[in-house]
């Protein structure tokens, strides 16, 4: 191994327009180029209860147990899920695209009956059909994705909150894609358990994943928790029934960890919670509502640009993230060799998308620090000239001019 064929890191400058990643937000990188401290030192701390704070206003929330998980989003839905689900449980799940299937797969390893209601994608599931479904299985738990990234659709949560919590089941979403880009009312929608990730509307790099959870589930998963360590208290021990499969996502210990008492559990990520700290300082500073109308705005604009082009637009359209666009690739057209000219001659990433829709669509991401004009612009420019240069013919200008006229009528969105 010669050892000088290893160079600096230096990666290329892309405009990630694609689901996400996205392009983190310099502030961001710079928070997290900050030195280490230890992790009892009282900025640690500190630090640590002020993250807890910033995510109860993103997440919308009066919960106590606003938090982080060290590692990606699934992360944070596998701590709620192996904390929560006792083998033999039954947890009713919400399948509108490739995360949902997700839910189930991880429901599954902890040995859930798993329950299903399946959507086509590209469409999203009818509360009237959650009612009927939990009068039959009576669920422990019900679980949903909120925004779905593979197929672009937004769930509406409010009525199926209200169905929840009539029959008493637990209602748990995953917010990855949505969160700080579109509406999420934690409180409000009854939600028990949330979970999210910093390479969305975040605008912030993967590897950390922010989760909240009411009193209602702290109940739930104390009870789950049961560890013979001698760090754990008596408390903890009382009315545990079942021993947790996982030591890293036990959410009773890093509870314990978070909270007053401070026993040790893992070691905080402390580049990653500075980095996750100063995600939530920036949209928050800003204003959250600002934060997701400027994802509407550049979504929109985005939209019209793409239409402008004579490209169809997949999926039911009224129910839409604000973040992500689906783009049904013309069937002349060779969608990868699209992707791969945009990267190659114009730096800019774009993304196909999974399973049935792989090759069929594309999908454009305004989301996070790329929620800006002038992505929004490169991006349909690029687009256009590739379409062009493989012979897909649209009006010389007319992308471009429809994201400006959309600009102009929404100046003071
Ligand atoms: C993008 C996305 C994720 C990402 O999960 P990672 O573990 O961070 O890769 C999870 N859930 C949804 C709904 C997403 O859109």
């Amino acid at each position: 191994m010669d050892i000088f064929q290893y160079h600096q890191i230096n990666a290329p400058q892309r405009l990630l327009m694609g689901p996400g990643p996205i392009n983190a937000d310099p502030r961001v990188l710079r928070a997290m180029a900050t030195q280490l401290i230890g992790q009892y030192d009282p900025y640690m701390t500190d630090y640590m209860n002020e993250v807890m704070a910033l995510y109860r206003d993103l997440f919308k929330t009066k919960n106590y147990w606003t938090i982080l998980i060290n590692g990606t989003s699934r992360a944070g839905i596998e701590s709620i899920l192996i904390s929560t689900i006792h083998p033999g449980d039954k947890v009713l799940v919400l399948v509108f695209g490739r995360f949902g299937h997700l839910l189930c797969e991880i429901a599954r390893r902890c040995k859930a009956e798993v329950y299903t209601i399946v959507v086509p994608w590209g469409e999203i599931v009818i509360p009237d059909k959650v009612e009927d479904a939990i009068k039959k299985i009576k669920p422990k738990l019900l679980l949903t994705v909120h925004g779905d990234t593979s197929t672009t659709m937004l769930q509406p949560l409010q009525e199926i909150g209200d169905v929840c919590e009539q029959y008493n089941v637990l209602f748990y979403t995953d917010a990855t894609a949505s969160i700080g880009g579109n509406i999420l009312e934690t409180d409000k929608w009854k939600l028990d358990a949330v979970s999210a990730g910093m390479q969305k509307c975040l605008g912030g790099p993967s590897g950390t994943s922010p989760i909240t959870l009411s009193s209602k589930i702290e109940k739930v998963i104390r009870k789950r928790s049961c560890v013979e360590s001698g760090i754990r208290t008596q408390e903890h021990k009382d009315g545990c029934n079942e021993i947790i499969y996982s030591n890293y996502f036990d959410l009773s210990m890093i509870m314990d960890y978070w909270g007053p008492q401070r026993l040790n559990h893992h070691t905080e990520a402390t580049t990653a919670l500075y980095g996750s700290r100063e995600c939530a300082r920036i949209i928050l500073q800003d204003g959250l509502n600002k934060n997701i109308s400027r994802h509407k705005k550049h979504g929109r604009a985005m939209l019209a640009g793409i239409q402008a082009m004579g490209l169809e637009i997949f999926g039911n359209i009224n129910y839409k993230m604000n973040n992500i666009l689906g783009v049904v690739i013309p069937l002349s057209i060779n969608g990868n060799q699209v992707r791969k000219i945009m990267l190659e001659d114009f730096s800019i990433e774009i993304g196909t998308s999974f399973g049935a829709l792989d090759g069929k669509i594309w999908r454009i991401g305004t989301m996070g620090y790329n929620a800006r004009k002038d992505c929004v612009m490169q991006t349909l420019c690029a687009l256009d000239s590739v379409l062009n240069y493989l012979g897909y013919r649209t009006v010389q200008g007319a992308s471009l001019q429809a994201a400006w006229d959309y600009y102009e009528k929404h100046n003071n969105d």
